[in-house]
């Protein structure tokens, strides 16, 4: 069998495209779509990220402001900066990047208003998620939502299998893809280091989404023959014949799935190609809201 390559990236150029269009009109009609990127403490690697939201933002016609807290602030006056820009009538949208620094609770992040928590991540929005109300699920496991839909994948009434259960995309994808909507209606199951025997689990899939950060754990011998495999993981392994020392790997072993699997995302260049975008159009439609405050997010 020939397996599908589904690569994000023209994915995520189509994705920009619709994004640029909603926020140029936006602009027209006096809208600066903004999305807030708070950086609380000094993270390197947050820092990096930071810059590559603002140069895609700047891209698309979306506006993206960064807000350093200092880490030394208690989390009451974080929590207290985070509510000032859910108040702010010319800001979209607001990611905290993770993770936060140590002393910091999770829960600082409660403090964003959830119609404008663009990545999913507070209580409000998960709670929401889980209920099936309106909020944006982590971007994370819409770009798993949005690779199986712009690649024509059928979910309703398939079996998924999920091989992870955080709160960031394991959870939230299930909740997702178990909605009774043209988006969802799968049947899922949800495996974890709990489950007993993971291969006979992922052997029922018609659609397996690995998201468990391990490399390559998923191997061909663990799929069906004809299964849809995307990958979530993104796992640097040692490569001493790569120059950078290192490669990145999914959580699927990309070769062994390949000739079995009908369709597989590769790593890089898979769902994690389309997470910036989709925040950043998420923003825009919270900003659409302005002109048309009916509109649903
Ligand atoms: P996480 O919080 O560490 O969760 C991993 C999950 O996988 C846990 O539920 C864990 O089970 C499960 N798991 C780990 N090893 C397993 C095994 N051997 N058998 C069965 N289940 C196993 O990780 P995460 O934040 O969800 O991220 C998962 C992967 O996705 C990582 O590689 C991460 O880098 C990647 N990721 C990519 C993006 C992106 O593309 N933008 C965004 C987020 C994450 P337990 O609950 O039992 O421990």
């Amino acid at each position: 069998m020939e397996t599908r390559i589904l690569k994000g990236k023209p994915l995520a150029a189509t994705m920009r495209e619709e994004v640029s269009a909603r926020a140029a009109e936006l602009r027209d009609a006096g809208i600066v779509p903004t999305l807030a990127v708070v950086l609380v403490g000094d993270d390197p690697a947050s820092r990096i990220y930071s810059s590559s939201i603002q140069k895609a933002g700047a891209k698309l016609g979306v506006e993206v402001r960064l807000v350093e807290i200092d880490a030394a602030n208690g989390a009451g006056e974080i929590a207290s900066r985070l509510a000032e820009l859910g108040a702010d009538p010319h800001v979209h949208g607001i990611i905290v990047q993770q993770p936060l620094p140590k002393g910091v609770p999770g829960s600082v992040v409660d403090a964003v208003p959830f119609a404008k928590d663009v990545d999913g991540s507070t209580a409000e929005s998960l709670g929401r998620v889980l209920s099936g109300r309106e909020a944006f699920a982590p971007a994370t496991a819409q770009a798993v939502v949005e690779v199986l839909g712009r690649a024509g994948i059928e979910v309703a009434g398939r079996h998924v299998v999920i091989v992870g259960r955080s709160t960031v995309v394991g959870k939230p994808l299930a909740c997702l893809l178990l909605r009774k909507d043209a988006v969802g209606n799968a049947t899922v199951t949800v495996c974890h280091t709990g489950t007993r025997d993971l291969a006979a689990m992922t052997r029922t899939a018609d659609i397996l989404v690995a998201a468990m950060g391990v490399p390559e754990a998923i191997r061909g011998s663990m799929l069906a023959p004809g299964v849809v495999a995307i990958d979530v993981g993104v796992n640097r392994v040692d490569d001493p014949d790569s120059e950078k020392g290192y490669r990145v790997t999914g959580d699927i072993a990309a070769e062994e799935a390949l000739g079995l699997a009908a369709a597989l995302t590769p790593v890089p260049g898979g769902v994690g190609t389309l997470t910036t975008t989709i925040i950043l159009g998420n923003a825009v439609t919270v900003a659409a809201r302005q002109l048309s405050p009916q509109a649903s997010l």
